[in-house]
C-alpha cells in the first residue's frame, strides 16, 4: 500500500490493463506449512443444505468458508490468496534464501540486491536507530517553498520517487499508435484512493474520514514534524480536488484521451509550471495523451488558490504516506492500522519477515521472478497452455460467426482481431537490468528510494521509442493473468498456472472450469466495453458499424443493470459500469470453455460422474472453487468503490445466474433464486 513502484499497473493509468482480479495483497499466516496438494474438487468444501440454484457459491464453498475465516493479516482470503501465500512463503522465500547464503554476492548481482534489500527490511536496530531522521532533508526541501514555481520543481522530483502529486505521468504504447510509446498524463494525489470516499455521507464513509484526520495527525506526531492541524487541512484540500476529478467509471472511456502538444499542454494550467514539474520528473517530450484538461485547468487554479502552507503540509504528508513502511516501527504500525485496518479491515500487521518478502518481491520481482521461472516453470505447461489458447481462439472464432447481433462485416474485423491475439505464458524471454541500482544492507529508506527512481525512469526512457513487444506487465511469480488492449496480448504468468487453476492431474471438466474459463476470460476483454473500442493492432479505431455497436452496448447495459440490482451488503451496490467490462468477461470466458469443453467430450462416450457429479456440474464446480473466499466488510465497501471486478461471491452466483447451461446441469426444471429467466438471459459471446 505504502511501497508504490511505478509499474505498469499504476493507477495514474485507468486503462493499462484488465487483469483477472485486481492486486492481491499478497497473503500470509504465521505458520509456514506448505498446502496440501490440491484435489480436483473439494467436496468436504460444500454445503449440500442449500440448494445449489438458491444459492451456489454456498452450495460450492460453504463448508470451506465455515472453515477457511479471514486470517488476521488478512482482508480476504480464497483461493488466489492461497496459491499467492504459498508461491510467497514458500517457493519465492526459497529463492530469497538460497541468494542470501551466498557470501560476497558481486554488487549489482541479484544476490546482492535481494540479499541486501531484505536485510535491509530486517534492520530493525537500524531503523530504529535512525528513526524518522531519513524524512528530514526532504521536509526541509519542502519547508524551503516559497512560491508556486518552486512547489512545481519539487513536485515532479518527488513524483520521480513514487510520491503522487495531483498530476501522474506514465509512458505506455499509444493508444493512436500502437508501436510507439507515449506520455499519458491523467489525475492523481487522492489519499483515500477515489472520489466517492471524500463525498458520500453515509456513516461508514464519515468515521473514514474521521480517522483519516486522526491518522494525519498522528504521523505527523511520530514523525517529528512541527504542523499542527494536518489532518484536517489535508481533508479538505484533497475533498476539493476530489471535487475536480473524474469518477472510475468515467475513466474507463479510452476516448476521453486526447493528444496534445508538450507546449499546449504546459499553457493549460497558466497557473502552475506543469512543464517545468513535468521536465523535474525526467520527462522529455514534444506531444502527451491527456485524460481530462479541464481538470488540469482547474486543478492548477485551485493549486494557485491554496495557501503554500497547505501545499506544503499536503507535499509532507504525501512523503510520509509513500515511505513509512521504510522508517521506524512507531510510523509502520500506524500506517498499518489506518490502510490495513481502518480501510480494509486487517486486524493485525504481517510478520517483519513476511513484509520483507512482499517489499522484496514488489520492487525486486524481476530478478525473483528470473529464478522463479527457472525453478518452478515445467518447460512442458507452456505448451499445453498454448494449446488450450488455441482451442479456446478457435471455438471463440465460432461462436463470432454466429452471433445473431452482429453483421458480416462487424465479423469480419471481429474475426481479424481474434488471429492477431498474441499471447505470453509463463515468464518474460528478455529481462530488466537491475545492476546499476545502489542497494544497501542498512539503508531501506534509501534502497526504496533508488528503486522507486530505477522504476519511474525505466518507464519514461521509453517515451517516443517503439513499444518493447518482449516486456511484460506481471511478474512470473503473480497468480494473475492480464490482457492488454493496446499490444492485443493475453498474458498468463507461471504463477497462475498451478493447483487450483490449472491441475494436470485433475479431471478435464475441472480445469475447463478453472485455466480455460480463465483463458476466455482474458480473451473476450479484446471485445469487452473498453477492449472493443480497440482493433487488432492494438489502435483506438472504431472497427463496427454504427447498429452493431448500438447492439453490444445495448447488451453491455443490461448487464450493467443487472449487476447494479446486486446489493453485496446491506444498502451498498455493485456499480454495474465500474464492472461490465469484467463481468462481461466472465459470462464470455464461462461460455467459451464450455463450448470448448463440449467440444473436448464430441465423440467420446460420457464421462463418469465423480463424486455423484456429472461432468457438466463439474465444470461449475471448478468454476466457484477458483473464485471461493472469505472477506471483511470493510475490505467489500473498498472493493465495491474501487474494484473494477465484482466481489467474488457475485463472479459466481451472478454470472451462473445469468447462464443457461448451469441451470440445465444443476436444476433444469428452473427453480432457484439465482435464475434469471430466458426472457432476461443476456447473451453476449
Ligand atoms: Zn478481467
Amino acid at each position: 500500500m505504502t511501497i508504490r513502484p511505478l509499474r505498469a499497473t499504476h493507477p495514474v493509468l485507468a486503462l493499462a490493463v484488465a487483469a483477472l482480479a485486481a492486486c492481491t495483497a499478497q497473503p500470509h499466516m504465521t505458520d509456514t506449512d506448505t498446502l496440501p496438494q490440491a484435489a480436483a474438487f473439494d467436496v468436504a468444501g460444500m454445503d449440500t443444505s442449500v440448494r445449489p440454484c438458491d444459492d451456489f457459491d454456498r452450495f460450492a464453498n460453504g463448508g470451506w468458508k465455515d472453515n477457511n475465516p479471514v486470517p488476521a493479516t488478512e482482508s480476504r482470503w480464497g483461493a488466489f490468496g492461497i496459491l499467492a501465500k504459498e508461491n510467497l512463503e514458500v517457493k519465492v522465500k526459497s529463492i530469497i534464501d538460497t541468494l542470501m547464503a551466498r557470501e560476497d554476492p558481486p554488487k549489482g548481482s541479484a544476490a546482492q540486491l535481494v540479499g541486501d534489500f531484505y536485510r535491509s527490511f530486517m534492520n530493525t536496530t537500524a531503523l530504529e536507530a535512525l528513526g524518522a531522521t531519513p524524512l528530514q532533508p526532504w521536509m526541509e526541501r519542502i519547508d524551503g517553498i516559497q512560491t508556486l514555481q518552486d512547489q512545481a520543481a519539487l513536485a515532479g522530483e518527488l513524483a520521480r520517487l513514487g510520491v503522487p502529486s495531483y498530476i501522474g505521468f506514465q509512458a505506455e504504447a499509444d493508444m493512436h499508435n500502437s508501436t510507439m510509446n507515449i506520455l499519458y498524463a491523467g489525475q492523481d494525489g487522492l489519499s483515500l484512493g477515489e472520489r466517492s470516499y471524500y463525498e458520500l455521507t453515509d456513516s461508514t464513509m464519515l468515521h473514514i474520514r474521521q480517522e483519516f484526520v486522526q491518522h494525519v495527525d498522528k504521523m505527523f506526531r511520530l514523525a517529528g514534524l512541527p504542523e499542527t492541524g494536518a489532518g484536517q487541512a489535508i481533508l479538505g484540500f484533497e475533498t476539493g480536488l476530489a471535487k475536480l476529478q473524474l469518477t472510475n467509471v468515467e475513466r474507463r472511456d479510452p476516448s476521453i484521451y486526447r493528444k496534445i502538444s508538450f507546449d499546449d499542454f504546459a499553457q493549460l494550467a497558466p497557473q502552475h509550471d506543469l512543464a517545468l514539474m513535468a521536465r523535474s520528473m525526467g520527462v522529455q517530450t514534444d506531444t502527451l495523451l491527456l485524460e481530462d484538461r479541464d481538470y488540469i485547468t482547474h486543478a492548477s487554479a485551485y493549486l494557485a488558490g491554496t495557501p503554500l502552507a497547505i501545499l506544503r503540509t499536503w507535499m509532507k504528508w504525501h512523503f510520509l504516506d509513500t515511505y513509512a513502511s521504510t522508517l521506524n516501527e512507531a510510523l509502520n504500525a500506524e500506517s498499518f492500522r489506518f490502510h490495513g485496518t481502518v480501510m480494509s479491515g486487517t486486524q493485525e500487521q504481517k510478520s517483519r519477515a513476511l513484509r520483507a518478502l512482499h517489499a522484496t518481491d514488489g520492487l525486486l520481482g524481476e530478478p525473483l521472478g528470473k529464478l522463479y521461472a527457472e525453478q518452478y516453470f515445467p518447460a512442458a505447461s507452456r505448451k499445453k497452455v498454448e494449446d488450450m489458447i488455441e482451442h479456446v481462439r478457435a471455438v471463440y472464432k465460432e461462436h463470432i460467426q454466429a452471433l445473431p447481433w452482429m453483421s458480416e462485416e462487424t465479423k469480419a474485423k471481429a474475426q481479424e482481431k481474434l488471429a492477431l491475439f498474441t499471447t505470453k505464458i509463463g515468464y518474460p524471454d528478455t529481462w530488466k537490468d537491475y545492476s546499476m541500482v545502489d542497494i544497501r544492507p542498512d539503508a531501506l529508506f534509501q534502497n526504496t528510494m533508488n528503486l522507486n527512481a530505477w522504476h519511474a525512469q525505466d518507464n519514461l526512457v521509453r517515451i517516443g521509442q517503439p513499444v518493447d513487444r518482449a516486456e511484460w506487465g506481471m511478474t512470473p511469480q503473480t497468480v494473475n493473468a492480464y490482457y492488454s488492449p493496446t499490444m492485443n496480448e493475453v498474458v498468463f504468468p507461471a504463477g497462475i498456472l498451478q493447483p487450483p487453476f490449472f491441475n494436470p492431474e485433475a479431471d478435464d471438466a475441472i480445469n475447463y472450469g478453472g485455466i480455460i474459463a480463465v483463458i476466455g476470460h482474458e480473451l473476450t476483454h479484446g471485445f469487452d466495453d473498453q477492449g472493443a473500442k480497440f482493433d487488432g493492432h492494438g489502435n483506438l479505431v472504431n472497427w463496427w458499424t454504427d447498429s452493431d455497436r448500438a447492439n453490444f452496448d445495448s447488451l453491455a447495459q443490461q448487464m450493467i443493470s443487472y449487476f447494479d440490482a446486486m446489493e453485496a451488503m446491506p444498502g451498498l451496490y455493485i456499480k454495474g459500469a465500474l464492472t461490465v467490462g469484467e463481468n462481461i468477461a466472465d459470462l464470455g470466458g464461462l461460455t467459451l470453455s464450455y463450448a470448448a469443453l463440449q467440444r473436448s467430450l464430441e465423440g467420446k462416450p460420457e464421462p463418469a460422474p465423480i463424486d455423484g457429479y456429472t461432468w457438466q456440474q463439474r465444470f461449475f464446480l471448478g468454476w466457484a472453487q477458483v473464485w471461493r473466499s472469505n472477506i471483511r466488510p470493510e475490505a467489500l465497501r473498498r472493493r465495491v468503490e474501487m474494484d473494477p471486478h465484482s466481489p467474488a461471491r457475485f463472479r459466481i452466483n451472478a454470472t451462473l445466474g445469468q447462464f443457461k447451461p448451469f441451470q440445465d446441469a444443476w436444476c433444469p426444471e428452473g427453480d432457484g433464486a439465482m435464475l434469471v429467466p430466458d426472457s432476461a438471459r443476456v447473451v453476449i459471446w
